[in-house]
């Protein structure tokens, strides 16, 4: 049962060529293939095969590194030695599913049975072998370079789409999200032909791909006005994300206390109320969106009031400082851990949509005062976050140059 999981997870990853390499001597012999093939004179950079065809071998889910072994028709010695060699760096008997291994067998002699190579983690391999009779483990660990690779994309239907479009990993287009949070609501401000670049670090070991750096510069620009962030980077430290200027792009607060939902209702002075059936003024945002979805902080500040408080149902209110204060009603739930006099940063999540109190469905009343008067969020320009300390703008500007430089060009018409 084992040899056909094995045998069938060989067939499957190796794919098209796997002919080849059912051969337990395929190792060097393909190697010499490889550079056969890619002796036309215009490849510089040294072909490196697929994992899958440098480690064809898998180890299946709930089966120890042993039952495999043996059903590739290694000894229970040379097991037993082999686990013991790797001791000191890693318990073969605890091994993960999933893990993947190539086998050695001699030149000379294609049936005996030479060393095992396992890859752990793209970085760390474990080389087991046999020199001279005794089984001896060595631990390689691969070192990370890294290249900095640009996407661009135009909005069409949506800020997802355009990701997908320009073939970019998902992870990226939240992460450009993230860094233009307080100059576009990405929830409701988004429009078609919007525009955004950036350039990113990529993590390889070898030629193989294994994750993402830091955004280094990034523009989008929404509605025709454009947003420019590049990254402040002194010496190994990324300390954030600042206009091209040195001053910062975060705001005192958020542009909205939810991510994604709607404005159902904007601040009115005069409005008619719908459950209570008279004109009253609308002192605060309404923001439509399912019972428990999360309610963030919009700025940094303390707790003055967690609970139960009529018509608004579960409130939460905020002290930003001696000027600012903010409050959010009608919660299904607090978060964890909240309550009067506990300290909360920007976007934290402070509580969970609900229709608690005097409520016609589902959504969040958020107020905003300003020296304790009611005031519209939505017309208030927020004051800035610091900017870069004049003592390193000349780092801030020595960094600047170089990523600004690495966007790519615009070609769209
Ligand atoms: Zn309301």
């Amino acid at each position: 049962m084992i040899k056909k999981i094995l045998l069938l997870t060989a067939l499957l990853s190796l794919g098209l060529v796997s002919a080849f390499f059912i051969s337990p001597t395929f190792s060097a012999k393909n190697n010499s293939n490889v550079e056969l093939a890619s002796e036309s004179p215009q490849v510089t950079v040294p072909v490196e095969l697929p994992l899958e065809q440098r480690y064809p071998y898998v180890v299946p889910p709930k089966t120890s590194l042993s039952q495999v072994l043996r059903s590739l028709d290694i000894s229970a010695q040379e097991i037993h030695s082999i686990v013991q060699a790797a001791m000191p760096h890693r318990n073969l008997a605890r091994i993960v599913p999933g893990t993947r291994f190539q086998l050695f067998y001699s030149e000379q002699d294609p049936s005996e049975f030479r060393g095992i190579k396992f890859r752990f983690t793209p970085q760390e391999i474990i080389h087991v072998q046999r020199v001279d009779g005794t089984w001896h483990a060595e631990k390689i660990i691969k070192p990370v370079t890294t290249k900095v690779v640009t996407f661009k994309g135009v909005v069409k239907s949506s800020l997802w789409e355009s990701a997908a479009e320009a073939k970019m990993n998902p992870t990226l287009i939240s992460e450009l999200a993230e860094i233009f949070a307080w100059q576009v609501d990405f929830a409701r401000e988004v429009q078609v032909n919007d525009r955004w670049r950036l350039s990113v670090e990529q993590e390889f070991i070898g030629n193989e791909a294994i994750g993402w750096g830091s955004i280094l510069s990034a523009e989008y620009i929404n509605s025709g006005v454009a947003y420019t962030a590049v990254l402040f980077r002194k010496g190994d430290e990324d300390l954030g994300y600042f206009a091209p200027d040195g001053s910062s792009l975060k705001k005192m607060f958020l542009k909205s206390p939810i991510q994604y939902g709607r404005i159902s209702s904007k601040f009115q002075k005069r409005r008619f109320h719908p459950v209570l059936k008279t004109a009253r003024p609308h002192l605060g945002v309404d923001y439509a969106a399912p019972t428990g979805t999360p309610i963030r902080a919009v700025g940094d500040g303390r707790v003055t009031l967690a609970g139960w408080s009529g018509g608004g149902g579960n409130v939460i209110k905020i002290r930003h400082n001696s000027t600012y204060e903010t409050a959010y009603k009608h919660l299904s739930r607090f978060a964890k851990g909240i309550k009067s006099g506990t300290k909360v940063v920007q976007g934290q999540t402070i509580g969970y949509v609900g229709s608690t109190g005097l409520s016609t469905g589902p959504h969040l009343h958020f107020e905003f005062f300003v020296a304790g008067r009611y005031t519209d969020p939505l017309s208030q320009k927020f004051p800035q976050a610091a900017a870069v300390p004049s003592i390193h703008l000349a780092d801030f500007s020595a960094s600047k140059a170089s990523f600004l430089s690495q966007l790519p060009e615009w070609d769209f018409n």
